[in-house]
């Protein structure tokens, strides 16, 4: 086995990309606690490498695991012998991979020369997401600057996108991309920083949310991990920095924050998925964002956005007690999801994260909350698993539409009590 690792490391280190060929994506449905608990274990196999992208967590919840090609006959065997309902979602991963990459490369791509010709339709690396920021703070000097809140651990700088129509205003954060292989939400987190320039000034209700509140977004939280996805690894999730005494690297920055810190629902496994790291705010990453938070002192909302699963979700993760404002959050994420449904029908379902999902310690908004930010949710964007973190472009836009009335819902709401 040790000898297969440093075989794979050896290839990546030589031909830079990994591959999935033949690796599939299975979606698993345990039907009660008992094969929760056995799907558990197979999940913490190390030798399989296999790569969670929905965690066992609830009978009622599907499980989808990304299983390497090598991997498929003891996976396939385990959940036939335990009676365990599956099926196969990707057949070929690679080949999803692929068609995303095609998309990519497609000669009708040219470089933009501003953010009206900027396809926003289409992925793009970490080089096109910079230069359109620049290009944004170009086009609209008075509203929008470009912020640097810290350094990633292989020193890419973290830039966040302040908009701004006057001094001393109250925060609203938004952060997209803190899993970098949730390539949706960069990509929404883009198309929104379009539409808010664009609005401004047009449309009343987001002209009315600028005039009493900052919004501030940052596009690209993760920059270690979303560049390794583009050069390296396509479905890398965490941060880069290496562990000490571990052969792998990373760090689930969605773990890392002080809010239960170590308690359940985070791995102590530096081969994990939601391995938490070495101690809370490890991570530059994440220890940039709660410098900011802190020293700005007057975030009102904070809205931190994943993929997938077509969810929205306030605190709590760590622990069954719920928030002071659970009912208002409750409430308000309930109108949050029915405008957005009622542009595409797209189906949302919402709630705490502990209840709606599982048990989740040192999330992001957990963390918020504790800090003073009422109005803390994150967002499971598309899909429900159909393409997973490979979501077609094509839906990029739709996506970003739909997720824009939530998110507009949440600042308006915001705005409108502001505390
Ligand atoms: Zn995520």
């Amino acid at each position: 086995m040790r000898t297969f690792l440093l075989l794979s490391a050896a290839f990546v280190a030589v031909f830079g990309l990994e591959v999935f060929e033949s690796d599939q994506v299975l979606r698993i449905l345990p039907k009660n606690e008992e094969q929760i608990s056995l799907l558990q274990d197979l999940t913490e196999m190390d030798q399989l490498q296999l790569d969670i992208w929905k965690e066992p967590a609830h009978p009622s919840l599907p499980v989808d695991i990304h299983v390497p090609f090598r991997s498929l006959p003891t996976v396939k065997a385990f959940l036939e012998a335990s009676e365990i309902q599956y099926y196969v979602m990707i057949a070929d991963l690679q080949a999803v991979i692929d068609e995303e990459k095609h998309a990519m490369q497609s000669p009708r791509f040219v470089e933009p020369r501003n953010t009206d010709s900027f396809d926003y339709a289409s992925y793009h690396t970490l080089n096109e997401i910079n230069a359109f920021m620049d290009m944004l703070v170009a086009e609209n000097p008075n509203l929008v600057t470009k912020l640097q809140i810290g350094s990633s651990y292989e020193k890419r700088p973290l830039y966040v996108l302040k908009f701004s129509s006057g001094p001393n205003r109250p925060g609203f954060w938004i952060d997209t991309g803190i899993h970098s292989r949730e390539w949706v939400t960069q990509a929404s987190g883009i198309w929104f920083a379009k539409k808010i320039v664009t609005d401004y000034g047009r449309d009343p209700a987001l002209t009315a949310i600028l005039n009493k509140m900052d919004i501030l977004l940052e596009i690209v939280t993760n920059p270690d991990g979303f560049h390794f996805t583009h050069a390296s690894n396509r479905m890398w999730r965490k941060t880069r920095k290496p562990n000490p005494g571990s052969a792998c690297v990373g760090v689930d920055p969605n773990r890392n924050w002080d809010a239960g810190f170590g308690g359940a629902g985070a791995s102590s496994n530096p081969c994990s998925e939601t391995y938490r790291g070495p101690s809370a705010h490890s991570e530059p990453e994440v220890k940039a964002i709660v410098d900011y938070v802190k020293s700005h002192g007057n975030i009102k909302g904070f809205i931190s956005i994943h993929s997938y699963s077509q969810m929205l979700l306030y605190p709590y993760g760590y622990t069954r007690t719920p928030v002071p404002d659970q009912p208002e959050l409750h409430d308000l994420a309930r109108r949050a999801i029915s405008n957005l449904a009622s542009l595409y029908g797209t189906k949302y379902t919402y709630g705490s994260i502990i209840t709606t999902i599982y048990q989740a310690s040192g999330g992001t908004i957990d963390w918020t909350y504790n800090q003073g930010v009422k109005y803390s949710y994150t967002f499971e964007l598309r899909d429900t698993g159909r393409y997973g973190f490979l979501l077609p472009a094509s839906q990029i836009i739709p996506t970003a539409q739909e997720t824009w009335l939530a998110v507009m819902t949440i600042m308006e709401h915001t705005k409108d009590n502001l505390y």
